[in-house]
């Protein structure tokens, strides 16, 4: 399977190939602080397997080993490295997927982080668009 994404501008392209080895979403406050959401979906794959078909992504310095991927023009974060936690893995950021529903997201992590309302996001009430203007009926 070949999955292509990129950032919000279309400055920087990638394309993923073979099978994913995780998909998880992660609530750590690393993934948050640089995201500015409450959460970040990431799947996992061989560094080989990703490829950069377009424009270079800057590299921040998240941590001593973490290293965050992102457009330098959008600010789209992309990707994450770590040579000493993950060795030849990549993480993509699978909303920036072209189709983000190719591959079901499988599980929550660091969830010891996660920001306390997002434990019953699940039970907000949802709107197919926005909700009705309070006061103009
Ligand atoms: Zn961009
Ligand atoms: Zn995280």
């Amino acid at each position: 399977m070949s999955i292509e994404g990129g950032c919000h501008c279309g400055a920087v392209r990638y394309e993923a190939n073979g099978e994913a080895l995780t998909h998880a979403l992660c609530h750590c406050k690393d993934c948050r602080r640089h995201s500015g959401a409450p959460m970040v979906s990431w799947t996992m794959y061989p560094e080989g397997a990703v490829k950069v078909t377009k424009g270079t992504p800057k590299i921040y310095h998240s941590s001593e080993n973490g290293r965050r991927h992102f457009c330098a023009d959008c600010g789209t974060g992309l990707f994450y490295t770590n040579v000493q936690m993950l060795p030849g893995i990549i993480d993509i950021q699978s909303s920036t997927y072209d189709d983000p529903n190719v591959l079901p997201v499988q599980a929550q992590i660091q969830v010891a982080e996660r920001i306390g309302w997002m434990a019953g996001a699940h039970e907000l009430p949802v709107f197919e668009r926005y909700p009705p203007q309070i006061g103009s009926g």
